[in-house]
């Protein structure tokens, strides 16, 4: 696994420098890590590469999960889409499940952390220990709240307000909570398995595992099979592109333990394809990092139609490999993604097949937008710049 300097041709000296300065006052400091699942899905990705990185940086950490039934998963599922403004049914059975399952976890709060990180809804519940807790608690929302029901809002905000402090990715998901709030887009770690370079021949020898030729373009989206990642929208952009011209379409993505609801929606998408020999529906097991890193490179275009997004990390991840992106404008994509200049913004279906068109119609369009891509990557959201900006956020909790 790669090390803090192992980045240094990616970020420069500087940056290494100011992490190393900033670690020394925290050495020692014990920060612990909870949420929902060790895998799939957005925040085990960053906590993977997180963990390790301020571990070398001199912090003691640790990396928990709430242990919970599928009964909890639903709840929070429903929570999740209740955040992202989908209409939710809530019963007072739901709520006392959620509350059962936060309190037979509160054991894992480690006593004696300077800092408690809680990620997203799901273990919010264990703020209610927070008052006899000695450390700062952080509460770590990757979600866009800003359209949450009030319902689901207003039960969990009193834990979210016991809390010291909240993250969020962008300002725009500023919450009104009346304590101190900073703003952490996540990053990528463009040296994990999953954004390495990677050789023509480690290239062909998975595309010939996973099946797929290589005489067409390629569109590719890349994500749990999720109704907010709109997998049936983008099977019906891949149809109006390829009546303009020649492509196949790879829909890729696995499960996560804290998402029950990814079975249903694969059996909708499968559907929806109806065997047609140009689509490529594949179910990743979670330790497909090398494919993942393989269908973002071959991709002639990588599209991610979400109608929700809290950050994106999978658009990320086909920047960094300077894939041309075009991905709908919503949440943390609009930090991404400046339009016409490192990738192109798409809100409906017809616009995302016209965009998708253009550009594979002009690969000079591609590669621009491509090279662009990675350099806002690099600039922005990769890991050293993230471990920093971590270390600069509990130095200042700290004082
Ligand atoms: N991912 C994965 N396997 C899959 C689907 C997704 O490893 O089958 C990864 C993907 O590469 C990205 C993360 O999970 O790193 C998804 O993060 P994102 O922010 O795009 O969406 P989320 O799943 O958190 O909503």
């Amino acid at each position: 696994m790669a090390g803090i300097r192992d980045y240094q041709a990616i970020v420069g000296e500087q940056l290494i420098e100011e992490i190393y300065e900033l670690a020394r006052q925290l050495i020692g400091c014990r920060v612990q890590h909870i949420n929902s699942t060790f895998a799939g899905g957005g925040v085990a990705e960053i906590l993977k590469r997180l963990v390790p990185m301020m571990q070398e940086a001199g912090l003691e950490v640790r990396w928990d999960v709430i242990k919970g039934d599928e009964e909890f998963f639903r709840v929070t599922k429903t929570f999740h889409n209740a955040f992202h403004g989908v209409p939710v049914q809530i019963t007072p059975a739901m709520l006392d499940t959620y509350r059962r399952i936060s309190r037979e976890n509160y054991d894992l709060v480690e006593p004696r952390a300077d800092f408690v990180i809680l990620h997203d809804q799901q273990p919010l519940g264990l703020a209610e220990i927070r008052p006899g807790h000695p450390g700062r608690w952080l509460w770590y929302c990757h979600i866009d709240p800003v359209d949450v029901d009030r319902e689901v809002w207003d039960f969990l905000r009193p834990w979210a307000r016991r809390c010291d402090a909240a993250i969020y990715h962008i300002p725009a998901y500023a919450r009104n909570l009346g304590h101190r709030q900073y703003f952490m887009p996540p990053a990528i770690d463009p040296l994990a398995e999953k954004n390495r370079e990677v050789s023509s021949s480690e290239i062909a020898a998975v595309m010939e595992r996973l099946g797929i030729p290589a005489d067409l373009p390629l569109v590719v989206q890349i994500s749990r099979f999720d109704r907010l990642k709109d997998p049936l929208g983008v099977i019906q952009v891949f149809r109006l592109v390829r009546k303009e011209i020649p492509c196949r379409l790879v829909l890729a993505g696995g499960g996560a333990s804290d998402d029950p609801e990814g079975i249903q929606v694969l059996q909708e998408v499968r559907q929806a394809a109806a065997h047609d020999p140009d689509i490529f529906i594949l179910e990743l097991p979670p330790t497909s990092d090398l494919e993942i890193n393989v269908l973002q490179r071959v991709a002639a275009v990588v599209v991610q139609k979400s109608v929700r997004e809290g950050f994106g990390l999978t658009v990320t991840e086909a920047m960094w490999k300077s894939r041309p992106v075009v991905a709908s404008p919503v949440g943390g994509i609009t930090v991404q993604l400046i339009p016409g200049q490192t990738g192109l913004a798409a809100a409906t279906t017809g616009e995302m097949a016209r965009a998708l068109v253009r550009i594979l119609r002009d690969p000079a369009l591609g590669e621009r937008l491509g090279q662009n891509a990675r350099e806002h990557v690099r600039k922005n959201f990769t890991l050293p710049i993230y471990l920093k900006r971590w270390l600069e956020m509990l130095t200042a909790e700290k004082n």
